[in-house]
């Protein structure tokens, strides 16, 4: 396995998603590479460290002066320590990261880790990895960046190349590769040419929290009749309710967004995006979709904003009506502006920069492979496994911590499951599989988006999950529409709910060999319990009507493989309380129909399905983190789709438990560090 550590500090949105896109990268491209996220600088691990990031990162990027100042001293990581006490104090832990998880390269995103890491290997023959640094600059790096030794340097452009030359870094160490955007932008097809004579020209409004006056300046694109509109008013749910209100009946011309996972798709088929900057600029870079930035807050942003005006890639603008007065002009005198914008960004697009990225990381540890052999081995003696705290708990290690003899025919380890149960091995044998088919994502009122999710159940060691985003029936939303429609998928939102999910599936089943269902919740709310019913739609391979009544709903559901379960059908002790007993009440009809009934739904249990002998299963109900401690099912079975809802349907080998799990105690690839690092003695359960 080749093991890539990558060290954010997350504390901006583009660090963020270069660590995450560099992660999806290098697993795409390698089957045998594993990629870990480390964020020392996470928010809630002491506010010392929060405290010094941010000093650290302001100073190295809103104050070049008092850096050249600190590269003046004799020595530069003493003079930082000096100057922001704690960065000592992050030295520990990011040794023993190293020393635990040995990494074969190691990858940052922030310029903190070069100078950490130069301490610890100070004293050594060589450092035991290869280390590149991903600037995530747009303009010029400060001397933070490059004053601690990397073998690489990889940076967005030739700017920001040059403020490195400047600095005296030698030329073969500079990879000018481009910022690293997801890896989907580099699925691009042709880029979008301009409409014809009777097409409408594209424009698509990315909205930022906190902007007051969209809905007028959508009115003012509007007033040009040769445009359509997208806007993407993010997780702002109340500004999307206000939009659909605002412009309902000019569909055809207006198309209002929630929050998205399409970006990239987004901005390759609209011929011009308004956004704020930042992480968007790079964004619309890849895509080659020229930018009208009309908001700047950090120095970060303005470098952006300034990297659009020098780049010649779109128009920087102060006001909502500067920005339509810029799409006007872009288009005018046959579009003279807006093809200058287009050729030039074809001349700096990297669509593909995470994947080069990724194969330059790839390539060192490669390269180094003869060097890593003679290193000490990885895997754990047995004995410190056996002797694993959290083991004792019901904890179950991460696979690649597992002794051999642990691991399935495969050589990939078998999930280990609470309480030692056997776990099945994927495919072919039968074992205890660990499952919760009742998750909400931010598609509807979850808090995590579906990468978010997969992540957080594969972590966790679950072998089939199914995202149930509400879908709600627009025939029982009049008069409440707009306090209900940001809280569930839009009837515009199915399609893409279905793709992200569907990709998210085979990242789950590559990483965590954890299934992943696509299912909707239905809310049929009535204005009393007995006429509201919640319907679970489980293992949905496309979307189903909203509008249709719950038999017409079963039967698409049951049409396309899938079962239909009846979502906490009994009465609730919880503290959001509104029951949903139309189905329990109507059972006579809906028990031939229905394959399973939650006997379970987070806190609740409900005694009387299991009184009437209903097959049942137990679900979370989840909406956040703190919701996975709750009532989960437990199947019995191979380990694949079709086996597992044979068993419910049957109600055959199917058993309910109350989950718990507790912060891992042992250092995996792939458990999060940071716990364990901060928490030397484990165990908090969340309330
Ligand atoms: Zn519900
Ligand atoms: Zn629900």
């Amino acid at each position: 396995m080749k093991k890539i550590l990558i060290l954010t500090a997350g504390f901006d949105d583009a660090h963020h998603a270069a660590a995450r896109n560099l992660r999806d990268a290098v697993e795409s491209l390698d089957d045998d590479a594993r990629a870990e996220i480390f964020d020392l600088f996470a928010d809630g691990r002491g506010t010392f460290s929060t405290l010094f990031h941010k000093t650290c990162l302001s100073l190295a990027q809103y104050a070049p002066i008092l850096w050249s100042g600190l590269r003046a001293a004799p020595d530069e990581t003493a003079a930082m320590e000096r100057s922001f006490g704690g960065f000592a104090r992050m030295h520990d832990p990011l040794e023993k990261i190293l020393l635990e998880t040995q990494p074969d390269c190691v990858v940052s995103t922030s310029p903190a880790y070069g100078h950490l890491i130069q301490k610890i290997f100070r004293s050594h023959r060589e450092r035991p990895f290869r280390f590149v640094t991903v600037v995530t600059e747009s303009l010029v790096a400060s001397p933070a960046w490059f004053r601690a030794p990397s073998d690489f340097f990889c940076v967005a452009n030739e700017i920001v190349a040059d403020s490195l030359r400047v600095g005296g870094v030698p030329e073969g160490k500079i990879k000018v590769l481009g910022f690293p955007v997801s890896p989907e932008f580099a699925w691009a097809k042709n880029d979008l040419p301009l409409p014809a004579a009777n097409e409408l020209r594209r424009v698509l409004y990315l909205v930022h929290s906190g902007k007051k006056k969209t809905g007028k300046a959508v009115d003012r694109l509007l007033e040009q009749s040769d445009l359509h509109v997208t806007v993407v008013g993010g997780r702002d749910a109340e500004l999307r309710a206000k939009l659909l209100d605002r412009f309902r009946g000019e569909e055809k011309r207006v198309q209002i967004l929630g929050w998205t996972n399409q970006l990239s798709e987004l901005l390759r088929s609209h011929h011009v995006v308004i956004a704020k900057s930042g992480l968007a600029v790079h964004e619309a870079i890849a895509a080659r979709c020229p930018i009208i930035v009309n908001h700047f807050d950090t120095s970060q942003e303005e470098a952006n904003s300034k990297l659009v005006e020098k780049s010649g890639i779109g128009v920087v603008v102060k006001k909502n009506r500067e920005a339509v007065e810029a799409v006007k002009e872009a288009f005018d005198h046959r579009a003279e502006i807006w093809n200058g914008w287009r050729r030039n960004l074809k001349k700096i697009s990297r669509p593909d920069a995470a994947l080069r990225i990724g194969e330059l990381i790839l390539g060192e540890i490669e390269k180094d492979q003869p060097a890593r052999e003679r290193m000490p081995s990885f895997e754990m003696e047995p004995s410190r496994v056996m002797r694993l705290p959290s083991q004792r708990n019901g904890q179950h290690p991460h696979p690649s911590l597992l002794p051999k003899g642990d691991r399935n025919g495969n050589g990939e380890a078998s999930s280990n499951h609470p309480n030692g149960m056997v776990p099945a091995n994927e495919g072919t044998g039968t074992g205890m599989l660990l499952c919760d088919f009742h998750i909400h994502s931010n598609y509807s009122d979850g808090k995590l988006s579906v990468p978010e999710i997969i992540d957080f159940y594969g972590e966790r060691g679950f072998d089939c999950i199914c995202i149930t985003d509400h879908l709600a029936d627009p025939r029982r939303l009049l008069g409440k529409i707009s306090e209900l429609a940001n809280l569930t998928l839009g009837p515009d939102q199915v399609a893409e709910y279905f793709t992200v999910i569907e990709r998210e599936r085979q990242r789950a089943w590559r990483r965590y060999k954890m299934l992943v269902m696509t299912g909707i919740e239905f809310n049929k709310d009535g204005y009393t319990s007995k006429t509201s019913a919640h319907l679970l739609g489980v293992d949905l391979k496309s979307p189903i009507d909203a509008a249709l009544d719950i038999p017409e709903t079963i039967e698409q559901i049951h049409a396309q493989g899938g079962l239909a379960i009846a979502s906490h059908p009994h009465i609730m002790k919880s503290e959001w309380g509104k029951n949903t007993l139309y189905l329990w009440e109507n059972q006579e009809k809906f028990a031939p129909m229905i394959d399973a009934w939650e006997i379970a739904n987070r806190n609740n249990i409900f005694n009387d399905i299991g009184l009437k002998r209903l097959p049942f299963i137990a679900n979370s109900d989840f909406h956040k983190p703190k919701h996975i401690y709750s009532w989960k099912t437990l199947i019995h079975c191979q380990k694949n789709p079709e086996a597992i809802k044979q068993c419910i349907r049957r109600n055959e080998h199917v058993a309910i438990t109350l989950y718990r799990d507790f912060a891992p105690a042992t250092t995996g690839f792939n458990v999060t560090l940071q716990e364990q690092v901060e928490k030397k003695s484990t165990l908090p359960i969340a309330a």
